[in-house]
């Protein structure tokens, strides 16, 4: 009895019964969360020593909406250390193994006995939630996108990852990475999901005073692709650019075209600046960031330390990992008075004429279309070859600039490769212009 009754005084479960009785949109819908929005069932973690006992006092905004719509939230998945890489293999809990692939012939017997057999990684930073879809764990998988944490794991795992406009979902109770360009992101199985799950989280938040009051997304019935106008943008062509997704995304054209779409080509020349750009304003951003988490005000505190300059060096070094120390490391060396103009000044510049490429772009064109990744997910050692900085200039070419111009993307599978691993496409609109991205890729679909 004592137990059934400290069962039901636990907060969690009403809100369980809540799910499987309301009459919300999303009811009985289970949901995935990545381990960087604030829940009060759960720790809160950013996958860091950091963090590792962190259990905040309130729900994300876009929790508690879900859960107010009768979605079950059934736990945390994992994601790089703070959102900081492209595999999800950076993580104080290790890397997420991608479903894709793991039947790759194991050598068993003889030397080869020894070898780690080799598996696909699953793309990141929310590589938790984009396998948790892909393996039928659940229905959605709530994810993050700063420079295409969402969009990239989902290409890799042969999921839908959606990427909506910058200020259209609230970004309350989500770790910041960038300020500037973090967005909450939708993982699911089908746009129709995505569709749905954004027009429940979307819209203004009086925690977040960079929303705004967005439309619902409307999936068209009867999308008229004649008066649809589809860029591809030829900078998106770059190194790296594996043939088979070169194949999908000239038949896509294709496709679209056939079906009386306007596709052509089109030019937005500092594209390859992006990168680049992103790098020291993500650095900039995280160096400022990550100052709260001292071991006094926030995170893990040190055991030794004899003084209170000595306790925050020590607590630092000790929960954060390698990555985001480099990080927060270069992101003050950039901000040194004498540095500031010459790296965040320029950053900021290149950022506008990033935009700016954008702006020209929407004038003529509805949507853009574009590989998500270079190829299909790599091996962990193929990715471990590369170090974090090579690794993001690598996954992230083609999804970053969307996080610089704050206009939403989506990532589509699309067809498999030799390797039978998934091959993924993307779709970009104008700002809150979810409505036309979601139905061409649901056209697409
Ligand atoms: N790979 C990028 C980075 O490490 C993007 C991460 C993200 O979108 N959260 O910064």
């Amino acid at each position: 009895m004592q137990f059934l009754v400290t069962i039901l005084l636990q907060q969690k479960y009403w809100s369980l019964l809540y799910s499987i009785f309301s009459d919300g949109r999303l009811s009985g819908t289970t949901v995935a969360v990545k381990d960087n929005f604030c829940t009060t069932d759960f720790k809160t973690t950013c996958a860091s020593k950091m963090l590792s006992d962190y259990k905040p006092g309130y729900d994300a905004t876009v929790v508690r909406k879900l859960k107010d719509e009768g979605a079950v939230i059934l736990g945390k998945t994992n994601l790089d250390e703070f959102a900081m890489g492209s595999g999800t293999v950076d993580s104080l809990y290790g890397p997420t193994k991608n479903v894709w692939g793991s039947t790759l012939p194991y050598r068993i017997g003889g030397k080869s006995r020894k070898k780690k057999p080799s598996w696909r990684i699953s793309g990141g930073s929310s590589g938790g939630s984009a396998v948790a879809v892909a393996s039928g764990c659940c229905r959605i998988g709530l994810g993050s996108d700063t420079g295409g944490s969402t969009r990239n794991p989902a290409s890799y795992c042969g999921v839908v990852g959606f990427k909506p406009t910058y200020s259209s979902v609230s970004r309350h109770g989500l770790i910041p990475l960038v300020n500037s360009m973090d967005v909450p992101g939708i993982i699911s199985r089908t746009v129709e999901d995505a569709a749905l799950t954004f027009n429940v989280l979307c819209g203004l938040d009086v925690y977040d005073s960079t929303t705004v009051n967005v439309s619902p997304a409307k999936l068209s019935e009867n999308l008229n692709l004649s008066s649809l106008k589809v860029g591809i943008p030829r900078e998106y062509h770059c190194k790296g650019l594996s043939p088979e997704v070169l194949a999908i995304w000239k038949s896509t054209a294709r496709l679209l075209q056939e079906a009386g779409a306007r596709v052509s080509q089109v030019s937005m020349p500092h594209t390859s600046a992006s990168i680049a750009c992103y790098s020291v304003l993500n650095q900039c951003e995280v160096a400022s960031n990550m100052a709260r988490f001292d071991g006094l005000r926030y995170g893990h505190r040190s055991k030794q330390g004899k003084s209170t300059e000595e306790l925050y060096a020590l607590s630092r070094s000790e929960g954060f990992g390698l990555v985001v120390r480099g990080r927060i490391l270069a992101g003050n060396f950039f901000l040194l008075l004498r540095n500031y103009d010459r790296y965040y000044g320029k950053a900021m510049k290149v950022r506008r004429l990033i935009c700016e490429d954008f702006k020209k772009v929407w004038q003529d064109y509805d949507v853009l279309l574009t590989p998500t990744t270079l190829s299909d997910a790599p091996t962990l050692e193929e990715f471990s070859r590369l170090d974090n900085r090579e690794q993001c200039v690598m996954n992230d070419y083609c999804t970053q600039p969307a996080n610089m111009s704050g206009c939403p993307a989506v990532s589509i599978p699309i067809a498999l490769s030799k390797n039978e691993l998934p091959l993924s496409l993307q779709l970009m609109s104008r700002n809150y212009d979810e409505s036309t991205l979601l139905s061409v890729a649901r056209w697409i679909e």
